[in-house]
């Protein structure tokens, strides 16, 4: 097989550094928007699809994809809240009181949070900073109510300018798990830059690219992720913004994350933390054009034996239920091509999504407790980033059957 060399064929570039020399991957197909779930009269309507497909930049090695989505699509009517995911309060209490002891936050500095959402990370501060989120979904009006100030939009240096004319520069701006989804890359970063105080740490935390590759992270692609990051493109990108990275820690997040600690260049010493993950990337195959081209194959691989399982259990008559109604979850049921004859149902938590159908399968979403009530032979984990956690509730819940769970090889729990 041969990488597809883009260059001079259409008019992508780079989303950090406008190179034209972007490899493609693979093509997951046309998906549906991954949190578009659909009401059950609108299964006789047609729906809108778009491409996903993968590249990586030959110059500064960011893996993006190639169609982006206008943000208001995505964004505006956003059902994730941070609150659903059970990992995240605890893993931000430890994060902010780590920011608060090794920065000297006091009273009287600000801490700014992009992409707030329900205001899960801003309230781990409590009262020992100015707090401030910046959101432009609809999980932004559970943080108003918590009492939490946040500004409903996309934060831009036009955001900073008016935060700016009523308070001082931030000394922590956080975004969390949400800076591969912002499209207007340089309009944030300029906001960044125009917010943050001269000392001030800029901290973003997201999925590591190198899980992406080396654990067959797959389920990560979609459309709310326009990049994937790894420390060499992030260092192109806070270059141009006259900022580098100072520090950097692994974390367990959405199954393997980086939060990386960035600010003017000398205000802070470098990390060896810096030098190590960067070893490590490259050990890893991440700045080798022939790492992508195996892991094309592997996908492959990973789709047929997925399928070829589930065919056969099917086949013989076996009931298999999802379980966890994601973004990542319909990434696996879409590229995969999984459909109701074969996923009788999706199990969910949250209800914003019960009693609706998964966007382009159109595979029924129900409740959790029916997985309980029904029993059915198998359930396929769809969110492979909490497997752990929810296999160990719905064991203690009761439920008998086995776990299917995704991956290179598929196993059997
Ligand atoms: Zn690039």
């Amino acid at each position: 097989m041969e990488l597809r060399e883009v260059k001079g064929l259409n008019e992508m570039n780079c989303q950090i550094c406008s190179s034209k020399a972007l490899v493609h991957v693979t093509s997951l197909g046309h998906h549906a928007l991954p949190d578009a779930f659909l009401a059950p009269r609108q299964a006789t309507e047609p729906f809108t699809v778009y491409p996903l497909d993968l590249y990586i930049c030959n110059q500064c090695w960011l893996a993006q994809i190639g169609y982006s989505v206008d943000p208001s699509l995505l964004f505006t009517d956003f059902v994730y809240t941070t609150e659903s995911n059970p990992a995240s309060r605890p893993h931000f209490e430890r994060l902010v009181k780590s920011f608060i002891e090794r920065f000297e936050l006091g009273r009287g500095d600000l801490a700014v949070d992009l992409a707030s959402n329900d205001g899960t990370l801003l309230e781990q501060y409590g009262n020992a900073v100015e707090l401030l989120g910046v959101d432009p979904s609809s999980a932004a009006r559970i943080a108003i109510e918590k009492g939490l100030p946040t500004i409903v939009e996309f934060f831009t240096e036009g955001t900073a300018r008016q935060i700016l004319a009523t308070r001082q520069p931030a000394k922590i701006i956080t975004t969390m798990n949400a800076f591969a989804h912002i499209k207007e890359l340089d309009a944030f970063m300029g906001g960044v830059l125009a917010l943050l105080a001269k000392t001030g740490v800029f901290i973003s935390e997201s999925h590591h690219l190198q899980n992406v590759i080396v654990k067959m992270q797959y389920d990560l692609i979609h459309h709310e992720h326009l990049r994937f990051y790894s420390l060499r493109p992030l260092m192109v990108l806070f270059d141009r913004y006259g900022l580098e990275i100072f520090d950097v820690e692994e974390t367990e997040t959405q199954g393997g994350s980086i939060v990386v600690y960035a600010a003017r260049k000398g205000a802070y010493p470098v990390s060896a933390n810096v030098a190590r993950v960067l070893e490590q990337e490259t050990a890893a195959g991440l700045y080798s054009a022939a790492t992508y081209e195996t892991w094309a194959r592997r996908l492959i691989q990973s789709k047929q034996r997925l399928m070829s399982l589930l065919y056969e259990l099917k086949a013989k008559g076996a009931r298999i239920a999802g379980i966890g109604a994601s973004a990542k979850g319909n990434t696996i049921i879409n590229y995969c091509g999984i459909r109701p004859d074969i996923l009788d149902y999706i199990t969910e938590g949250a209800e914003l999504k019960l009693g609706k159908l998964a966007p382009g399968s159109l595979i029924p979403v129900v409740a959790d407790q029916e997985l309980l009530e029904r029993q059915p032979e198998y359930a396929l984990i769809l969110t492979s980033n909490l497997k752990d956690i929810v296999i160990r509730r719905l064991r203690e819940k009761g439920y008998k059957g086995e776990f299917i769970v995704p991956g290179d090889v598929p196993s059997i729990e």
